[in-house]
């Protein structure tokens, strides 16, 4: 990251911790408080003030929406009740005979909605792969109306060039819409890099405690934002106060939070990549992995996802995971805590076998999501148990 991206992170960072700080009128609290309430007094028959009722409209949502939109440098922001609530609102602007281009290595729950969408209204989605060459001409035949873009890639954190892919989508006369979920805009501000909307799945990064389900489309254009607003209003997608406030929380810690999962992921690829029991290491910091100059071109940070195939496949993976003491086994992503996952019969096991040799999520394929606890202790622990299946792999033979 060059100086310039520092100084803009940092003005960020201080921005988010002091969203909304000092404001309140009420009392004069110094943290903003929860408006719980569904409906706001009126004046006279007709005549309300700035809020009427909490679908269309809430004070702490409002809140959560204006910060969320300064850290992703957009003019406006939808905050939604899931990640999947912020696609969906998204999918509201496409038509009959529309085309949506997709990663064909997109979330798994944007796959199967923009799928199901597309038979159900009658827009066309194409799967594309997104790093080749081929691809990129084949899109800009198709005459787009949405490009949707994702980066880096679940679960093998392949990086796609975002400001490339959202001038092809701005020549078409198309929107480009970024899934910024896996790198937070702590790292990655795709409307800076030519995307016209942003979509969070605020339960992971942005929240960062694994607990809260919520979304969020960010906007360049305000007027964009008003017309997303308007769509979340009338399908009924705005997400709780309660979840806006504990989201708000986790905000104001996001970039100290992305500091230290990047500092303790670097050090958990640093081992992954010099151990025997471990074949292949998948982060974006790595030379030679897919996309890693594009990655440092166009990220502040590499992020804390992290993919490893233990050398001994399949078979060696539940005694690797029951060694573990300090990751916890579970889906999701983005929290404080350190996660592990197995994608074939975890996050993706809805994709057959075949699709996911062809996708390249092997058996022995691991996902870790590198928490914010002290590095050492992460490492250490990750050693104990590669070593545990190096000796059964010595065992065995
Ligand atoms: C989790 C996730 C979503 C969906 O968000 P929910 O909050 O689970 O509805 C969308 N995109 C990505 C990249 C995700 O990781």
């Amino acid at each position: 990251m060059g100086e310039r991206g520092r100084t803009q992170r940092g003005a960020a960072a201080t921005r988010a911790v002091r969203a909304g700080i000092g404001v309140d009128e009420g009392h004069r609290a110094v943290v903003p408080p929860l408006h719980l309430s569904a409906n706001f007094v009126f004046d006279a028959p007709g005549v309300c003030g700035t809020y009427d009722y909490s679908r269309t409209a809430n004070p702490t949502r409002d809140l959560l929406a204006e910060a969320v939109a300064d850290a992703e440098g957009g003019a406006g922001a939808v905050i939604t009740a899931t990640g999947m609530a912020a696609v969906t609102v998204v999918t509201h602007l496409l038509r009959p005979g529309d085309v949506l281009l997709a990663p064909h290595d997109c979330y798994g729950g944007c796959h199967r909605l923009f799928s199901a969408e597309s038979r159900r209204v009658g827009f066309d989605v194409v799967f594309l792969d997104q790093g080749s060459e081929e691809s990129f001409e084949v899109a800009r035949g198709l005459r787009p109306r949405i490009v949707w873009l994702e980066s880096p890639s679940n679960p093998l954190l392949r990086v796609t060039d975002l400001a490339r892919w959202s001038a092809l989508a701005r020549e078409a006369g198309a929107l480009s819409v970024a899934d910024n979920t896996f790198l937070s805009p702590a790292n990655q501000r795709p409307l800076d890099l030519g995307a016209d909307l942003v979509v969070h799945s605020t339960t992971k990064f942005i929240n960062g405690h694994s607990d809260v389900v919520g979304g969020a489309v960010v906007a360049k254009d305000a007027a964009r934002a008003e017309e997303l607003a308007w769509w979340a209003n009338c399908l009924g997608l705005t997400g709780s106060p309660f979840d806006a406030y504990l989201t708000l929380r986790g905000l104001r810690t996001l970039h100290a939070r992305s500091a230290v999962h990047e500092r303790n992921a670097l050090a958990v690829v640093e081992l992954l990549t010099r151990h025997p029991a471990v074949a292949r290491v998948h982060h974006p910091s790595l030379p030679g992995h897919p996309g890693h100059e594009v990655a440092r071109r166009q990220q502040n940070g590499w992020g804390s996802l992290v993919s490893f195939e233990l050398a001994g496949g399949r078979a060696t993976i539940d005694p690797f995971l029951e060694a573990l003491r300090h990751f916890t086994l579970a889906e999701s992503l983005g929290g404080v805590e350190s996660l592990v996952a197995h994608p074939a019969t975890m996050t993706h096991a809805s994709m057959d076998a075949e699709a996911r040799r062809v996708a390249g999520i092997g058996d022995g394929l691991l996902r870790l999501s590198v928490g914010i606890e002290e590095g050492a202790d992460l490492v250490a622990d990750l050693e104990h148990a590669l070593e545990r299946v190096k000796e059964a792999a010595c065992v065995a033979v």
